[in-house]
């Protein structure tokens, strides 16, 4: 047998016998890291530690120590539940059950289950976890996985697409039940310290709605009891902040039935946090000299052919017939930004051009998977393409990295980024990818902060530099983003002139700060528990006038004073104490509380959102230092503890 190459994380190198397995690697970098190894991520999918290797790969080994090892748990108590499930109904038919991010789930089908059912079948799974049964993989011919799942279509359906090339096919066994599964698993179903089953959702076969309907049950599992605790304190803390409740109560947007799923509209309290969160870009891409364009939201498919949207991405594209012809809303903006580009002649002292758009675009998600602002059919991107020499991409690589950082630091969160590569699908040479990715990773390491490598990951035209930012309840999400692409300008012919007369290809760079307007909302939403910086508030100022005589004064506060701010009179007769709940439930930065004190002294009493109050404070120093709050964009209302 031939030798192969195993890449480990540090970047070393190990030349081991071909068909070796993950655990064999392992031992061989050490004995003890080959006795605790539980799991391998072979070029970024999680397998078991007996997976044998043929080619040359990239290697991480998984340890109880490692992050994926959850993973891997939760994979397992996947399958702890379905057993659990099939001892007390043995009519349950199985269909998938993978780890999430959060727990995991299994699709089930052949039995009606409510909350109550949900409690009998997690006491059924802490009796499979006491026993602690071991928990092997066996491997079986076709034929008899095939007899095995006689009535199963789910599993059958699974034989023929993922394990097609498979023979003999993997199980899974723990006592006397079995899953037709990869792995990787945990050693013994004690390994599993808790379980918690979530809730009953529905979804579709292979999430096609042309398919039938199933069963998810979802849970999750952690290694101690305490990390359960844990997940579920946050858990109810999200529930609390969730933004289609706090959009509702502050009136900030809504999802009707009558205009249909997944496409979203604005009130006006959300669309002027929007319109704040559109100016603090809009002024960054000023600062750094882009344009901006504008583009239809519906192109001829000629477009998109022309772009590879069509063959990448048809599936999730709205399409229309009008006259005959095929037309398709927009997903992306970038194939409009490069015609705008092909529409004029340039030369080297021209480039970069930088094109910004606030562009809508519009992707076909599954209905079942639309979920507030978070998961939507129509969603604008504060969308940017730079048309750029090759010898400039750093520069504006690093320019971009910059204008994340400070919108980033602005709302206060961490964030970690991540160099994506070359996926599966994907256009364009191999040399054209090589030259790209370099080019990012050096960008990366001359900046000396730590990326993680996401193989795989790119998008189809190009890699990118991806980040992931945390919310206050220690969720990460994605948003900003910054992609190269050599592919785009081949397939528009976009060119410019050189120093030396010819013509050359620009590279094009797409990038977001925000990512989506919508799934950046979401997230502030519910990060700042609709506390909104003074700066975002949709009502910055409340004037409170302790009686209807005070009203005169509230008014000529707000005109003479406080016209460059949001601020409303609650001019309701109710009392005080009234006044300021309200205020607090619609959590106002700031009251200006005014009775017949205030009005002969010409001052207010300012309280914060915090309870805070201070008295007979001067208008125009509550006015000046509201000034530098908002023009600073700081977090917190901080007048009253200044
Ligand atoms: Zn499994
Ligand atoms: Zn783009």
């Amino acid at each position: 047998m031939s030798d192969i190459v195993v890449t480990l994380p540090d970047g070393s190198e190990l030349e081991v016998e071909e068909g070796s397995t993950v655990e064999d690697v392992a031992y061989e970098i050490g004995p003890g890291l080959g006795s605790d190894t539980k799991a391998g991520i072979v070029d970024g999918d999680l397998v078991d530690k007996v997976e044998p290797l043929y080619e040359d790969c990239e290697l991480v080994i998984v340890t109880d120590q490692s992050d994926e090892y959850l993973r891997v748990l939760r994979h397992s108590a996947a399958h702890v539940f379905a057993q659990a499930l099939q001892r007390l109904y043995p009519e349950a038919k199985l269909a998938i059950g993978p780890p999430t991010d959060e727990g995991f789930y299994y699709d089930i089908t052949g039995v009606d289950l409510d909350a109550e059912d949900l409690e009998d079948i997690e006491a059924e799974m802490y009796d499979i976890i006491d026993a602690d049964y071991d928990i092997e993989r066996v491997e079986r011919s076709r034929e008899e996985a095939f007899d095995l799942y006689e009535d199963n279509e789910y599993k059958r359906d699974i034989l023929e697409t993922e394990a097609a090339d498979e023979d003999p096919v993997s199980f899974y066994v723990q006592d006397d039940w079995q899953d037709l599964c990869q792995g990787p698993h945990v050693e013994s179903t004690g390994k599993i310290g808790a379980v918690e089953l979530l809730n009953i959702a529905a979804a579709y076969w292979r999430g096609d709605e042309d398919n039938e309907t199933l069963t998810r049950v979802y849970g999750t599992a952690f290694e101690s009891e305490s990390d359960l605790e844990n997940f579920l304190q946050r858990r109810e803390e999200a529930k609390e902040r969730d933004h289609r409740k706090l959009g509702q109560e502050l009136d900030l947007f809504s999802i009707p039935d009558v205009t249909g799923p997944g496409l979203p509209l604005y009130h006006p309290n959300g669309k002027t946090v929007l319109r704040e969160l559109e100016d603090f870009v809009d002024d960054l891409n000023d600062a750094e000299g882009y344009d901006f364009v504008e583009t239809p939201h519906l192109f001829r498919t000629e477009l998109w052919k022309k772009s590879g949207h069509y063959d990448n991405y048809v599936d999730d594209m709205f399409l229309l017939d009008v006259n005959d012809e095929e037309y398709g809303l927009k997903p992306m903006n970038c194939p409009g930004h490069a015609t705008v580009f092909n529409q004029g002649n340039w030369s080297y002292r021209d480039l970069p051009v930088r094109y910004a758009e606030n562009g809508k675009v519009y992707r076909k998600e599954q209905r079942g998977e639309l979920s507030g602002l978070s998961r939507v059919w129509a969603f604008t991107i504060d969308d940017g393409h730079l048309f750029v020499k090759p010898e400039s991409i750093e520069r504006e690589v690093n320019v971009i990295m910059d204008q994340i950082n400070e919108v980033l630091e602005t709302f206060d969160l961490d964030y970690e980024v991540a160099l994506a590569t070359r996926p599966e699908k994907s256009v364009g040479s191999d040399e054209i990818w090589e030259q790209a990715e370099s080019q990012l990773r050096d960008v990366l390491e001359a900046s000396g902060m730590d990326y993680d490598i996401e193989s795989g990951d790119g998008a189809f035209y190009g890699p990118k530099i991806d980040f992931a930012f945390e919310d206050a309840l220690g969720r990460n999400w994605d948003g900003p983003t910054v992609q190269l692409d050599f592919n785009m300008p081949e397939r528009f012919d976009l060119t410019y002139t050189g120093e030396d007369n010819e013509e050359h290809r620009p590279v094009m760079i797409h990038r977001a700060l925000y990512g989506s307007y919508e799934r950046f909302f979401m997230v502030l939403i519910e990060h700042f528990n609709g506390n909104f910086p003074t700066w975002l508030a949709p009502e910055q100022v409340r004037i409170l006038p302790v009686s209807d005589d005070n009203i005169g004064y509230a008014k000529q506060l707000q005109n003479r004073y406080l016209g460059d701010f949001r601020v409303e009179i609650e001019d309701r007769s109710w009392t005080v104490g009234k006044k300021i709940q309200q205020a607090h439930d619609d959590r106002v930065p700031y009251m200006l509380v005014v009775g017949d004190n205030e009005q002969e002294a010409g001052t207010v009493s300012v309280r914060d959102r915090f309870e805070n109050e201070r008295k007979d404070v001067d208008v125009e120093t509550f006015r000046d230092h509201l000034e530098s709050e908002v023009g600073e964009k700081r977090i917190e209302p901080d007048f009253v503890e200044e």
